[in-house]
Parts: structure tokens; sequence; C-alpha cells
């Protein structure tokens, strides 16, 4: 099986390009832009396998979209490209629409003709996999309620609202031309490679630094965390036995409130990088950001009960293993931070 994985520079596709190198026979070729959250350190451990090639290329470029799959032939779609950083969609969200909307798009069209043009099981086992966030729910008011599978969309931020519309755009390519699709709604993801200007790693790099932790009013808003090797995992799950034409929830049945996510991971690096005085006291309250949604929860029973997969780490886990992670490699988060990543390779070309 031949896997073309858009975005997979990115921190989970980066995950997801690890766990089918590491566990699988499957060859993968990873088509990405490089735009600042593009990353090829995060697959240093496969980028010398057989089994992986790299097309550095803008989803929203036909042609060139048009000639990968030519030229690799795939026999599945897992499409995570996409910018995806609400604060970044709240500053502007011009990148927003032009990825998630209109790149959606242009890969949505590429791939239908693709896909015509294939015979037999090639074209009957053919798959497109669209991954997607539970953002695009909107929020929940009460404290029982969940996401499923036929929640109403009610997007809240730029960033959820051009995700709602390529899961739209990726539902009507399937009633209206038959293209296989598969989508998944998930959690938020924590774990290594994350890009530091996410909540868990900022904390967890500020604190080592002795720099403020920001939190959001009161750190009442609350996710459902999931660690990010159960997401590739679920993907691969989806993308391998899924139905086409179906929606699965993925979700860790982690809700915790933002300021509990702080607290543990104040006490776990006080735990495994102790020092005298407590990383809790390193925390601050910032503005909170406006439309913040509330509560984010999923109910992840659908994609557990028909293709059996639930996650293996739990938050505490998750956590410990994310906290040590960054200790183990500084150096990768260091070069994050100082934009050295993004500089070597803009001298050696690519
Ligand atoms: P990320 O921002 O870390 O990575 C995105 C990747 O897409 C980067 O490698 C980037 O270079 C690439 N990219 C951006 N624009 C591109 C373009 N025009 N053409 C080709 N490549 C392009 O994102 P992530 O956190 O890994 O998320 C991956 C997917 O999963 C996204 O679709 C996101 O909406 C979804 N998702 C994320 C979370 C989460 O918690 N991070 C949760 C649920 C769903």
């Amino acid at each position: 099986m031949k896997l073309l994985i858009t975005g997979g520079a990115g921190f989970i596709g980066s995950a997801v390009v690890r766990y089918i190198i590491g566990n699988t026979d499957a060859e993968v070729v990873n088509l990405d832009k490089l735009t600042y959250a593009g990353n090829l350190e995060s697959l240093a451990e496969v980028s010398g396998s057989e089994r992986y090639a790299f097309e550095q290329v803008d989803i929203c470029n036909r042609a060139e979209v048009d000639r990968v799959l030519v030229q690799h032939q795939p026999d599945a779609i897992m499409h995570l490209a996409a910018e995806s950083h609400v604060d970044r969609s709240i500053d502007g969200p011009a990148a927003f629409i032009e990825t998630n909307i209109v790149g959606t798009y242009t890969l949505l069209e590429a791939t239908r003709h693709y896909w015509q043009a294939l015979e037999g099981e090639r074209k009957t086992n053919f798959r497109f996999h669209h991954i997607s966030t539970d953002e695009v729910y909107g929020d929940l008011e009460g404290t029982d309620d969940l996401f499923t599978e036929t929640t109403p969309y009610a997007p809240s931020s730029p960033y959820s609202a051009s995700k709602a519309s390529s899961d739209h755009l990726v539902r009507a390519w399937q009633r209206t031309y038959g293209l296989p699709v598969l989508i998944t709604n998930c959690s938020n993801n924590y774990g290594p490679y994350h890009f530091p200007e996410k909540l868990i790693p900022l904390v967890i790099l500020n604190a080592l630094e002795g720099k403020p932790l920001p939190i959001y009013g009161k750190g009442d808003q609350i996710r459902d965390w999931l660690y990010v090797a159960d997401h590739a995992r679920a993907l691969y799950t989806v993308v391998t036995k899924g139905k086409p034409g179906e929606t699965y929830n993925i979700g860790g049945h982690n809700e915790k409130q933002n300021i509990e996510v702080v607290h543990t991971l104040c006490d776990t690096l006080q735990e495994l990088r102790p020092q005298a005085m407590p990383y809790r006291e390193l925390i601050t309250t910032v503005k909170d950001r406006p439309g913040h949604d509330k509560r984010y929860a999923i109910d992840a029973s659908k994609i557990e009960k028909e293709l059996g997969w639930v996650p293996q780490e739990t938050f505490e886990t998750g956590i410990r293993k994310t906290v040590q992670w960054c200790l183990d490699n500084l150096d990768w988060c260091q070069r994050v931070q100082d934009g050295s990543y993004q500089r070597e390779r803009l001298g050696s070309g690519e």
C-alpha cells in the first residue's frame, strides 16, 4: 500500500509518517509546503527509509499536486495539511481560507481526476481520508454533553470555520462524485515534536527557562486531550479499515481544564527536573482569547466499537512521556524556538 500524506512534516503528520514507516509495510509520500509549522527534523528517524519519499509542494498548486499523484500512484490519501493555530487565525485569517478551504478544494479536484482514471480494485479500494478537528462543533454548554458524529457544526474561530468548510467540501465530493472519503474529527493533541506555540510545549519550555506560564482568563476552558501517537494509530486504523462515507470522532477521554493541565505539567517537571522555586509560581493570567470556546469533549465510542481503536495512554502517562521527551530533545526545541530549523533549510535551497 502506498499512502500520500499531506502535511507530513507537521506535528500530527510527522507522527503518522513515523508510525506507518515504523509499524507497517506501507510506503509513504509526504507532500508538504514546509510553512513555519513544517519541520523535516521531526522525520529524521524515518527519512532514510526506502519506503519514504518527500515532495515539497503546496496543496493549492493544482499542476504540482497532479504531477505528484501521477508520479507516485498512491492507493490512499491522508489529508492533514492545514493552517492549524487558532491565535494565528484571529491575527491573519487569509492563509487559513487559502490552505484549509481553497487548498482542500484543489486537492479534492486533483484526487477526483486521478481516482476516476483508476481501474478495477485500485479504484474500488482507493480512499481519501480528511483529518479534521472537534472544533468544528463549536463548544459545549453543559458538563455532560459530548460531541458525536451527528452534532451540528457551529464553528467559532476563523480556524474552525475554515476546517468546517473543508469538511463540507469533502462530504460534497463524496455525495456528488462518489469519491470514497473518510472524515475524522479529533480532540486536542499533545506529545513529542509539538510546535512550541501551543499550550503544552510552551508551558514546558517557558518553565524550564523560568519564564511566565501564560493562562488565558481563569484557565477554566476544558479540552479533551489525546496523545499524538494514539491519534496516529487511530488515523491508520481509519484509512485501512474505515467505511467510506463515514465520519469517526477521535478522543482520549481526558477532559481537563487548562489550569489543571498546567498544574500537571509543573508537578511533573518538579519531579523530573526539581528546582527550589516550585514551577507553579510562574503561572500568570493573560486576557482571554476573543470567542474562546468553553468546553470540548468527544464521544469516541463509534471508532472504538466499529474499528476496535482505543487510546493506549492516559493523560498522566502521556504527559510524563511528553515532558521527558522535551527534556531529552531540548536541541530540537531550541532549533524551533530560534528559527534555525527554517534558516538551514532555506540555506540548503529547499
Ligand atoms: P501543524 O500546523 O503542526 O502542521 C501542518 C502541516 O501542514 C505543516 O507541515 C505545514 O508545512 C503543512 N502545510 C500548511 N499549509 C500547506 C499547504 N498549503 N500545502 C502543503 N502543506 C501545507 O498541524 P497539526 O497540529 O499537525 O495538525 C494536522 C491536521 O490535524 C490539521 O488538519 C488540523 O486541523 C488537524 N487537527 C489538529 C489537532 C491538534 O491538536 N493539533 C487536533 C485535531 C485535528
